[in-house]
């Protein structure tokens, strides 16, 4: 989504709106949206309004979700 890079689903950092803020999780229902596991994808992402593109809807967008890119992996590596 943010850099059009193309890879496996395992390998991408999935997000969807949850009560109007973007959240990240395998799990969660409702339309998904993806980068790559770089922190570059989502600012990019961030920056073209891609996540409201895609999830079809507007989203509040938490800096601490960074995180998932920069070291707090404990939701990419959830099963
Ligand atoms: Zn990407």
């Amino acid at each position: 989504m943010g850099c059009g890079r193309k890879a496996p689903q395992a390998e991408l950092v999935r997000f969807t709106a949850q009560a109007g803020l973007l959240a990240s999780g395998r799990t969660l229902p409702g339309r998904a949206a993806y980068t790559c596991t770089r922190l570059s994808c989502f600012e990019r992402a961030v920056a073209r309004r891609a996540f409201n593109r895609t999830l079809r809807r507007t989203v509040k967008i938490d800096p601490a979700l960074q995180r998932l890119y920069t070291g707090g992996r404990d939701e990419q590596r959830r099963p």
